[in-house]
Parts: C-alpha cells; structure tokens; sequence
C-alpha cells in the first residue's frame, strides 16, 4: 500500500503565499487522491505492489494495460506532490552553489524569476514547472498533467505545481498572482541541497 507523506510543516505555514485552506485541500484530498487512485488501480496486482512509484513508472511499458494509464497518472500524482512540498519553506533566502549557478545561468536571481515566472504564467492547462540540472547547466522544463520528469535525464531541484487547484481558492484565475507569491516561499536551503546532489558537489 501507498500512502501519503506528512507534511514537513502545518497547512498555515506558508501564509500568506500560500493558504492553509489551500494546502490543507491540496494535501488531504487531492495528494490523498492519487495515493487511493493508485492503491486501487493496483489491488488486483499483488505482484506490482512492492515496487516503488518510480520503478512502476520507468516500468510502465510492463504494466499491465488495463491499469497503465492509472498508475501513470496517479503515481505521477504522488511523486510530483512528494518533491513540491518538500521545497517549499517561508522564509529563505537563495545562497550556496545555487545562487552562483543560477547568476551564472540565468543572469541574476531577478532574471531567474522573470523567466520562470513567464514559463508558469503561459503554460497551458495544468501540469508542472520545474528548475533542473542537465548537461550541467540549469533549465527550465515543463510537464502536462502529472507526467514526472523521471525518464527525461534532467535533475529537478525546485518544481511549481500550476494545477488550477493549487490556487483557485485564494487566487481563482489569477495564476500570475499565485506564481508571485511562491517566489516567497521556496525553501532555497533544501533546494541547494538538491542542486548540490544533482551537481555531484560535496
Ligand atoms: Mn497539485
């Protein structure tokens, strides 16, 4: 059985970016969601249950195929979910490897938030933005749906889940309002962490 992770913080800990309303729906319905959607997608299939979400989907091709689209979608669902809350944290600053490599890559930190911001505001329909390492240089990437970047080589190390409902009760259609906000809480300790990971820096 899958089950959903804890949050590393309370559901008003990201006020007001990001609400507790929001985060407490976005968490225990939707998050909650894609881990009953995959349980039951898989109940049927003991020998599939063992694995890991990210080996089920670098496996897809396996799955059995009345139960392909369900675990791609839903088990996508739970990672994607998984990786944002974990880099999100109010109150950080960008410092470390990560500053220098995206004044290195983007130009400045401002040029970084203009771009991404821009890729976030013209994606169409729901899906995820994601900051990531290949070939050594740091990209913006964009996925549809719950599609993960798991078999594309690049590294992530920050995502924005642009879903309508990751902001529709606080900011309704006004996605820009919503991709403002995050830039203030992204947790920019954990996020070098992970580029320094991805990078191979000590
Ligand atoms: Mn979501």
């Amino acid at each position: 059985m899958h089950t959903l992770i804890k949050l590393p913080y309370n559901y008003d800990a990201l006020e007001p970016y990001i609400d507790a309303r929001t985060m407490e729906i976005h968490h225990s319905k939707h998050h909650q969601g894609y881990v009953d959607k995959l349980n039951i997608a898989l109940q049927n299939h003991p020998e599939w249950q063992q694995r890991s979400i990210e080996d089920l989907l670098a496996d897809l091709s396996h799955v059995p195929e009345n139960i392909r689209l369900a675990v791609k979608n839903n088990g996508g669902g739970v990672i994607n979910h998984n990786f944002f809350w974990e880099i999100l944290a109010k109150g950080k600053e960008l410092q470390g490897e990560v500053k220098q490599a995206i004044e290195s890559d983007f130009g400045s930190q401002a040029q970084f938030i203009e771009v991404f911001g821009q890729v976030a505001v013209a994606h169409f329909g729901s899906g995820w933005i994601w900051l990531v390492l290949v070939d050594k240089k740091l990209k913006i990437m964009t996925t549809v749906n719950q599609d993960t970047l798991l078999a594309s080589g690049a590294k992530p190390i920050l995502t924005l889940d642009v879903w309508e409902h990751a902001y529709y009760l606080k900011y309704q259609n006004r996605r820009s309002e919503y991709i403002n906000a995050f830039f203030n809480v992204i947790n920019w300790d954990r996020v070098n962490e992970l580029y320094k990971k991805a990078a191979r820096i000590a």
